[in-house]
């Protein structure tokens, strides 16, 4: 098992989209730059979609502009279309994850696009992409969503799935990805969807996995993702947003209890962990009354764990 995980924090865009307060934009910055000097080297600050849509994310532009004078932190954004990624490379975002939802009914309902639509989005976003100098350009994922199940259709044909891969990797991403969008997944479901699509696309472009805890297997079925080789995992600070439907129960999988499993298991994260922990204040103060999930926040750390440090030197408290 390789020893070092990205830790890729998606509360900003994941966590805050499906929240009705809007955290004013101050407290975003402060939580994004709290969570990077405790050591996360990456984090999906926002999405570009109109403001009509998400009001919870139309500073994103200004979000990323922030994110960026932070060094070493790898700014990622979310993009529905063409259009929203003008606004990502306008800003200047590290990397563009555009969504393809492999369940064709979901697709229409959520992003109101055909399968050939999106498709032909993701070749007209690489293609601005490309027309950027080498070192403006962002990196490009297409994220297979609802690829585990959709609360549509259910089981997605595994044919499907591995076709519409191998189109938006023709189609010019640098990466897949995969995202349990409705927490449908378990580990056997996670070893053999990374084995059937890096199967297609090779393994150097599918390394990353979105996971959510819906029915408690989040952590599981990270491990599953862990043991295939996947080196980053996305998950949300406090396990806000992702749909939580039960109560006690986070949708994204929760920052601090998988930064904890990594650490515990001496995978280095470059996270330090009692840091994270702090960064939690930020978010219960700017969202009041919203629930915040995480079994490591409540119990604490073990007698005698002995935390990862930071590698990163930022001055930013
Ligand atoms: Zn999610």
């Amino acid at each position: 098992m390789q020893t070092d995980i990205l830790v890729s924090e998606v509360g900003p865009r994941d966590g805050l989209q499906s929240i009705k307060t809007v955290m004013p934009t101050e407290a975003k910055k402060a939580w994004i730059a709290a969570e990077a000097a405790a050591g996360v080297r990456e984090i999906e600050v926002g999405s570009f979609v109109p403001a009509k849509l998400l009001p919870q994310l139309a500073d994103t532009a200004e979000i990323v502009a922030f994110a960026k004078t932070i060094p070493g932190l790898t700014v990622a954004v979310l993009v529905p279309n063409l259009k929203g990624a003008e606004a990502a490379l306008a800003a200047g975002a590290d990397k563009i994850t555009l969504p393809l939802s492999v369940s064709e009914s979901h697709s229409r309902a959520n992003l109101r696009r055909s399968h050939d639509q999106v498709i032909e989005e993701a070749q007209a976003i690489a293609a601005a992409i490309r027309a950027l100098p080498v070192e403006r350009r962002p990196h490009f994922e297409g994220s297979l969503s609802t690829v585990f199940g959709c609360t549509i259709e259910g089981a997605i044909p595994l044919r499907q799935i591995l076709a519409l891969a191998e189109r938006l990797m023709a189609a010019g991403c640098d990466e897949v990805g995969l995202s349990d969008t409705t927490g449908y997944a378990d580990p056997k479901a996670v070893r053999e969807m990374v084995t059937a699509v890096r199967g297609v696309v090779g393994d150097k472009a599918l390394t990353g996995i979105h996971l959510h805890n819906t029915r408690g297997l989040g952590l599981a079925n990270v491990l599953a993702a862990l043991e295939m080789g996947l080196d980053m995992v996305d998950s949300s600070l406090g396990g806000i947003g992702g749909c939580p439907f039960a109560p006690g129960a986070s949708g994204n999988i929760v920052t601090e209890d998988l930064v904890f499993m990594l650490q515990a298991m001496d995978l280095r994260t470059g996270i330090d962990l009692k840091k994270l922990l702090k960064v939690r204040k930020v978010l219960a103060e700017a969202l009041p009354g919203e629930p915040l999930y995480g079994f490591t926040p409540d119990a604490g750390l073990p007698l005698g764990f002995v935390p990862e440090q930071s590698t990163r030197k930022l001055e930013t408290a």
